[in-house]
């Protein structure tokens, strides 16, 4: 198992792993939030390097990315943890381990994923060119806990001219962005939601996820998706807010796409109203060039 990257060894062989806001001091024998990040007598471990939970060659419009090589494919892939906890998780199945399994952590990895080195991924994406793919889509899970295996991946991928797309939360530490920026041809970020509340409620912080947007920007495309839940970030003021945000700091013509929440994992309420997504529509269009309507 890899040794991991951005984490500091304490003392009693507890670390403190630094790879996102999180900070978790975790005791040997122990996992982060995230279930894969695991301290072996002192060593954080990446238990997910080199294991996927699920592979396919989407078209690009379902990352969602429209603005990025329009009518190109990208063979997606992911792994299984998280760093957040939404109730509503749409895939949860793959990133919310303990929901899946109480075994250990690495039980659970070798449960839940197979193997596929770097050299193999490259190669089954370059074969997949004549079937018009352009690269590859982490996504699935959240990407940035895999940090090693994506920054290797990415690195790679580069070499033979593909290209690099992330489906994200955005939850990631400033220093593990940058490093791994420059292999990164688009993103698209999720945001929760545009209350700081909201999102503590499911375990993250909205200004983080505004700052890796920020910083994305200024040197990959990025396209951000809003998943409308209802009773949590449907209220015209909050769409506005983050509308403004979008329009202000990252600019007019940046994708904003709203997405339909269905009912999954802790998620009872209806799948939301289609008004809600049009109403959500008319506001963002006053302001934003480029605003999508996905899963209606
Ligand atoms: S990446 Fe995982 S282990 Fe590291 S701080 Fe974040 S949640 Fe915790």
């Amino acid at each position: 198992m890899l040794e991991a990257r951005y984490y500091e060894k304490l003392a009693d062989e507890k670390v403190r792993c630094r790879l996102c806001p999180h900070g978790c001091l975790i005791y040997p024998g122990r996992a982060g939030i995230c279930c894969i990040r695991f301290n072996d007598g002192g060593v954080l471990r990446a238990l997910t390097y080199g294991r996927i939970s699920g592979m396919q060659l989407d078209p690009i419009e379902k990352k969602p990315l429209h603005f990025f090589h329009p009518g190109s494919k990208i063979l997606s892939i992911g792994s299984i943890g998280c760093n957040l906890a939404c109730f509503f998780c749409q895939n949860w199945q793959t990133a919310q381990v303990k929901d899946v399994t109480s075994a250990r952590p690495a039980v659970a990895v070798e449960m839940m994923t197979e193997p596929l080195s770097v050299a193999d991924l490259v190669v089954e994406a370059s074969k997949l060119a004549r079937a018009g793919n352009i690269g590859v889509a982490f996504t699935y899970n959240e990407p940035f806990i895999w940090f090693e295996y994506l920054l290797d991946a990415a690195r790679a991928l580069h070499e033979t001219g593909q290209k690099v797309v992330l489906v994200t939360n955005g939850y990631v530490d400033e220093k593990p962005l940058r490093e791994i920026l420059p292999y990164i041809d688009a993103m698209n970020i999720d945001i929760k939601s545009f209350s700081d509340p909201t999102y503590r409620r499911l375990g993250g912080r909205l200004d983080v996820v505004k700052r890796t947007a920020e910083i994305a920007n200024d040197s990959v495309h990025i396209e951000l998706t809003n998943l409308l839940v209802p009773d949590m970030n449907t209220s015209s003021e909050e769409i506005t807010s983050l509308v403004n945000w979008v329009a202000d700091r990252l600019g007019p013509q940046t994708p904003l796409h709203f997405s339909r929440y269905f009912p999954a994992r802790r998620g009872t309420m209806q799948a939301t109203a289609r008004g809600t997504l049009s109403t959500a529509h008319g506001i963002a269009s006053k302001r934003l060039h480029n605003v999508v309507l996905g899963n209606i």
